[in-house]
């Protein structure tokens, strides 16, 4: 059976490889210091990375308030659903708003609907 993530998980943990993404060509702009024009486009994209990454978490922020929170059945925690289907954060209990598609196995299709 194939893994899935909670959504608001799996973008947080984009956000946060967008930082760490940007902070190393920052980093590899030391390297073309000889080269300004070099050092200047690594550091934009650099730059562009991490800004990247604040829009992705102000996003993150506004997913967050649309999406419903219940308690997962599973473990008993308070969690976030996204869409039709998604994924419990804690326990990775597939769940689901719409009772249409209660007791089916859990397929991220459904959010396409
Ligand atoms: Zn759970």
């Amino acid at each position: 059976m194939k893994k899935y993530n909670s959504k608001i998980n799996k973008i947080r943990s984009f956000a946060l490889s967008l930082i760490f993404i940007g902070f190393v060509i920052m980093y590899g702009a030391i390297f073309f210091k000889n080269n300004q024009i070099l050092v200047l486009i690594f550091m934009t994209i650099g730059l562009l990375c991490i800004i990247g990454s604040t829009a992705v978490y102000g996003w993150i922020g506004l997913l967050s308030t649309k999406a419903v929170q219940v308690v997962c059945p599973e473990c008993g925690k308070w969690t976030k659903v996204l869409g039709r289907v998604d994924i419990c954060m804690y326990c990775n209990e597939p769940l689901t708003l719409d009772p249409a598609l209660e007791g089916k196995e859990f397929n991220q299709e459904y959010n396409k609907n």
